[in-house]
């Protein structure tokens, strides 16, 4: 991986981590928000906790990328990305194009199977 390869995953990064951030905090400002009482019959408080579940889900979700995201910028700062966890190989740069915050390679991450 050349240097403009890996300055470019980095803006990358740097981009989604912001992206996944704003999100985080509109799900968190989602889930608080409370609907009045009186408002609110039986029919619609399945709907809405339905609607807190699916919200939550994805807040999980968000805060696992943001992990990832995370830690991928920490590898980038100490000279250690691309490289699968688990085999150790170098992760293919297509895929970190489309992934920056991967931490297996394909075959690791079942894309690709043999
Ligand atoms: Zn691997």
């Amino acid at each position: 991986m050349t240097q403009q390869e890996l300055d470019q995953l980095l803006s990358l990064l740097e981009m989604r981590k912001k992206v996944v951030v704003k999100k985080i905090t509109e799900l968190k400002n989602m889930l608080t928000v409370e609907a009045p009482d009186c408002a609110v019959d039986r029919v619609d408080r399945t709907l809405d906790m339905m609607e807190k579940e699916r919200l939550s889900k994805a807040l999980r979700l968000k805060e696992i990328q943001r992990v990832k995201i995370d830690k991928a910028l920490v590898k980038i700062a100490e000279g250690r990305y691309g490289f699968c966890e688990q085999c150790g190989k170098e992760i293919s740069l297509e895929r970190l194009m489309v992934l920056p915050e991967s931490e297996n390679c394909m075959v690791c991450s079942g894309v690709v199977k043999f």
